[in-house]
């Protein structure tokens, strides 16, 4: 069976495919259509299911479709769905880093709690949709430390490895990260569903 999934992210394509075996992952750029599907829910899964579904009946098969975001919570769990405006679509990541980390000056760790969460959603022309949810928690760090990944990853602090997402390699992120667990557990939905 074909699954849509609907990013035109490498690494994000890749990780579905490790996870879900030996089901047929299309991106989007198996397409020639160009679809943009506005990101305008309150929540992760709101969007993931907005994006699962209007793709899904665009062209027509069953697409899985994803969103995320990081939580803060001393912020009031900003940015959230709001991770990738934050500041303007446009804004460096070094200085979107550098504002959350000057927010939370002075703060002790205990208050520094954060989670990085996404939400994918699955949708068939069938007309079913299932949703899962996958997170990681950590603290802000009070510095931007490590090259690697990519957003917010060097101000999010693991404090049982003892480094940031930015200093995990792809594969070690891809075994804890927020949209490891989603994939997983939506790979476990589907296979009680009888889906794949
Ligand atoms: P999207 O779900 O790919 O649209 O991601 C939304 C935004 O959330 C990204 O642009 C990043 O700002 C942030 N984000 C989501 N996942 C991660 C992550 O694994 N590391 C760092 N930032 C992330």
């Amino acid at each position: 069976m074909d699954i849509l999934f609907a990013t035109s992210n490498i690494g994000k394509l890749k990780e579905a495919k490790e996870i879900l075996g030996s089901y047929n992952i299309l991106s989007l750029s198996d397409f020639d259509k160009k679809i943009e599907v506005v990101e305008d829910g309150e929540t992760f899964e709101e969007n993931a299911v907005k994006k699962a579904t209007e793709i899904s009946r665009i062209l027509n098969i069953p697409v899985l479709a994803d969103d995320s975001g990081l939580e803060v919570d001393f912020l009031d769990k900003a940015p959230g769905v709001l991770s990738a405006r934050f500041m303007g679509e446009d804004t460096s990541y070094d200085i979107k880093n550098q504002y959350i980390i000057d927010k939370l000056d002075g703060i002790e760790d205990e208050r520094r709690t954060a989670r990085f969460v996404c939400a994918i959603a699955y949708a068939a022309p069938d007309g079913r949709v299932f949703t899962a949810r996958g997170t990681i928690e950590g603290i802000i760090g009070r510095s931007i430390v490590g090259g690697n990944g990519f957003g917010y990853d060097p101000i999010f602090f693991v404090p049982s490895l003892g480094k940031t997402t930015a200093e995990l390699s792809m594969e070690e992120k891809n075994r804890i990260s927020h949209r490891g667990n989603a994939l997983r557990a939506i790979c476990e939905a589907l296979r009680r569903e009888g889906i794949i």
